[in-house]
């Protein structure tokens, strides 16, 4: 059993981020989750942010750490998708994915800093993809907010490490949820006959990754990129 902390999880009302913010619960830890719309699992306590807006970020901050204190385990997860390949890709398709996926991240963990620094504890985990270093046609905008968090993530830990402040990347690979629902059949066909573990996968397991990065014995692991991908980005 590890040590009860507070957590924040973004996007935590569907997929991925409900499922890492229930997994966090049945851990014993105090969760918040940020919705747009929703709610968070039964047991978390849901306030209102867009990742675009720093001042809506500040202000779910603020009513987490009167309800629950300082949050000290930071998972990074709300992001979105604008496919379509580069020749067809507006300007304003890259800049809308950066700004939610990378400087959405950047929003988040900056304000969450400070209450880590003075905690003298702090896990920052941020879901990217296995597109970030595998790459994938009709994803330029995605992969680049995506592989960006590795720079991210690894620069962080050469800030904070030595102030028990880790870093860490989990890269989901195909996870059955509404973003990979958009998904062509054919494309999903495609991306199938590639995974080793012949299944896509479910968002507990990338909870469970979540859960460990999270819990007492992953205090020694920082800058990590985590694969949860069936086998699928192996060598990237
Ligand atoms: P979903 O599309 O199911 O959920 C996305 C979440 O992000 C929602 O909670 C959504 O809130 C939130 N969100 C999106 N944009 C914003 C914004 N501007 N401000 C606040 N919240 C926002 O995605 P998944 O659960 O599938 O994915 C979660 C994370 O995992 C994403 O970062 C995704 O890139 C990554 N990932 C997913 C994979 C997969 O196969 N599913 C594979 C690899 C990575 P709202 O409901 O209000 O829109």
């Amino acid at each position: 059993m590890s040590t009860s902390r507070v957590v924040l999880v973004t996007g935590g009302n569907r997929g991925i981020g409900f499922a890492i913010a229930e997994r966090m619960i049945a851990d014993g830890h105090k969760v918040a989750v940020t919705a747009r719309s929703g709610e968070g699992p039964a047991g978390s306590l849901t306030v209102r942010a867009e990742m675009t807006d720093s001042a809506s970020i500040d202000a779910a901050f603020t009513q987490i750490e009167a309800e629950l204190g300082a949050v000290e385990v930071v998972v990074a997860n709300a992001g979105i998708t604008r496919d379509t390949l580069l020749l067809r890709m507006s300007e304003e398709e890259f800049t809308s994915v950066i700004d939610t996926n990378l400087t959405g991240t950047f929003r988040v963990v900056k304000r969450s800093a400070k209450g880590l620094l003075k905690g003298r504890f702090g896990r920052v985990i941020l879901i990217s993809s296995v597109v970030a270093l595998y790459g994938s046609p009709g994803q330029i905008n995605y992969s680049s907010s995506k592989a960006a968090l590795v720079g991210f993530a690894r620069s962080l830990t050469r800030e904070l490490g030595a102030r028990n402040i880790t870093a860490n990347v989990i890269a989901p690979g195909f996870i059955e949820t509404d973003m990979t629902a958009e998904l062509s059949d054919d494309q999903q066909k495609q991306y199938l006959s590639q995974i080793p573990a012949a299944r896509f996968g479910q968002v507990a397991e990338i909870a469970g990754a979540a859960s460990f990065l999270a819990g007492d014995d992953a205090a020694y692991i920082s800058g990590a990129v985590i694969p949860v991908d069936g086998g699928l980005g192996m060598g990237h």
